[in-house]
């Protein structure tokens, strides 16, 4: 029931941003010089995406992502990049967060102000996609997680198994 009726089942205004998100993504010309390079792969959907930062210190001065895969995990990253541009580390992990309440429950912020993420929302009611939703942010923290660890330029690759 999934599938194909996804789209149909989603209310318009939401179909419409993650339509427009996946056919026309934001910053995804690869970057040739990354601080952070974070792939990511859904298994069960077939989803991949590759995630770049340029960092100068704690801000994201340049984001790349490209990938493939179903709309709601092209458009869930497209939207990613479009609220990190220009932000910083703490910001990302504030929003990693964010968007794991909205998906589990009820987030701890409004999550109004933060653009095209409320379109995401509407993924919630079927949970067989959350993982979809959720595999850009889930790269993007376990590629934080690393630069913290590492000074340096760093590589991962995560595979996202569970909904969490
Ligand atoms: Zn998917």
């Amino acid at each position: 029931m999934v599938g194909q009726n996804l789209h149909e089942q989603l209310d318009d205004l939401y179909r419409e941003v993650i339509l427009d998100h996946f056919r026309s993504p934001r910053h995804t010309a690869p970057l040739t010089e990354a601080d952070v390079t974070a792939e990511g792969f859904n298994p069960l959907c077939g989803d991949e995406i590759v995630l770049q930062l340029k960092l100068q210190g704690e801000k994201i001065a340049n984001i790349s992502i490209h990938g493939r895969g179903c709309s709601i995990s092209q458009a869930s990253g497209s939207i990613l990049t479009e609220l990190l541009y220009g932000k910083t580390l703490t910001d990302g992990t504030q929003l990693i967060t964010l968007i794991k309440e909205m998906m589990h429950g009820t987030p701890s912020q409004d999550i109004e102000q933060f653009g095209d993420l409320e379109a995401l929302a509407g993924v919630k009611k079927f949970p067989v996609r959350i993982k979809c939703a959720l595999l850009a942010w889930t790269t993007l923290e376990e590629g934080l997680k690393e630069h913290s660890r590492k000074k340096g330029p760093i590589h991962t690759k995560t595979e996202v198994t569970t909904n969490d």
